[in-house]
């Protein structure tokens, strides 16, 4: 199990001995439209090196936009986003080089069709960061590895099940060395039984201390992994607060009204 992965090994070592608990990912008072849908309403949210963030909310509260946004896939209105005391550039080669900061898994898996798994993974380091191929290919044997795939690295993505392409998924976003890493629901696509082989590279990947903003309904996860969890409802960050003390002992009516559908 992830038990016996250490605190300072792995891909996220390096920026977790890199001033841990600074600020690192901070939202403030981030707006966003939808026509006339107020998809996030003045959203204040720091992220702290190291830290893991887990978002729940129900459907449509503005979780995916909040992610989307952070990672510039969604322009916002108004507010600042920084990213280890950035502005999000608007586009060009910036915006290429800040994506590449931050790593995204999305629901769907989106591997590259086409393309073999090992090239899935060392596409980014080549294009983006011009890593030389053979440099490449070694770091993202190692991260496959570390996922549990190496074996099917010559396959294309569906061949594999479902799980091992989010796995593939999560080494892809990895081997573009981010600085955190952003989770949208990433097991709400799975059969059931492939859920947890995803939840415990994650796990794992926490206990290393990389950054991580987690949307998920995985409640065992975000007891088991995060620092932190914050609700959000109709466009608003409602409450935040420590998993026990949030599962514990919501304090507001909606997360309560939340917590209680879940059982
Ligand atoms: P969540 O991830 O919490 O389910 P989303 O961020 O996906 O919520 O969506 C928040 C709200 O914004 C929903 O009402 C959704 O229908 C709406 N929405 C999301 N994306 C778009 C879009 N591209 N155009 C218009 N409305 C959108
Ligand atoms: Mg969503």
């Amino acid at each position: 199990t992830d038990e016996t992965v250490g605190p300072a090994s792995g891909p996220a070592a390096a920026y977790a001995t890199a001033a841990p608990g600074s600020p690192l990912v901070v939202l403030e008072r981030v707006n966003k439209h939808f026509g006339s849908l107020h998809v996030l309403q003045d959203i204040d949210l720091t992220v702290a090196r190291g830290e893991v963030v887990v978002v729940i909310g129900p459907s449509g509260s503005g979780k995916s936009t909040l992610c989307r946004a952070i990672n510039r896939l969604e322009p916002i209105d108004s507010g600042s986003i920084t990213v280890d005391g950035k502005e999000l550039p608007e586009e060009g080669k910036a915006l290429a080089q800040l994506r590449a900061e931050v790593g995204m898994v999305f629901q769907q898996f989106n591997l590259f069709a086409h393309k073999s798994i090992l090239e899935n993974v060392t596409l980014g380091p080549i294009k983006v960061k011009g890593v030389r191929p053979a440099e490449a290919k070694e770091q993202a044997m190692a991260l496959l590895e570390r996922v549990g795939v190496a074996n099917q690295a010559e396959k294309y993505p569906a061949q594999l099940s479902g799980g091992q392409q989010q796995r593939v998924a999560i080494a892809r976003a990895l081997a573009m060395q981010p600085k955190v890493m952003l989770f949208d629901e990433p097991t709400s696509a799975l059969d059931p039984e492939m859920i947890n082989e995803v939840l415990d590279v994650m796990t794992s990947l926490a206990r290393e201390g990389m950054t991580m903003i987690v949307v998920t309904h995985e409640m065992g996860f975000a007891r088991r992994a995060a620092n932190r969890v914050v609700f959000m409802d109709a466009g608003q960050v409602v409450e935040e607060n420590a998993p026990e003390e949030f599962f514990g002992a919501p304090r507001s009516d909606r997360a309560k009204d939340f917590l209680s559908k879940l059982l």
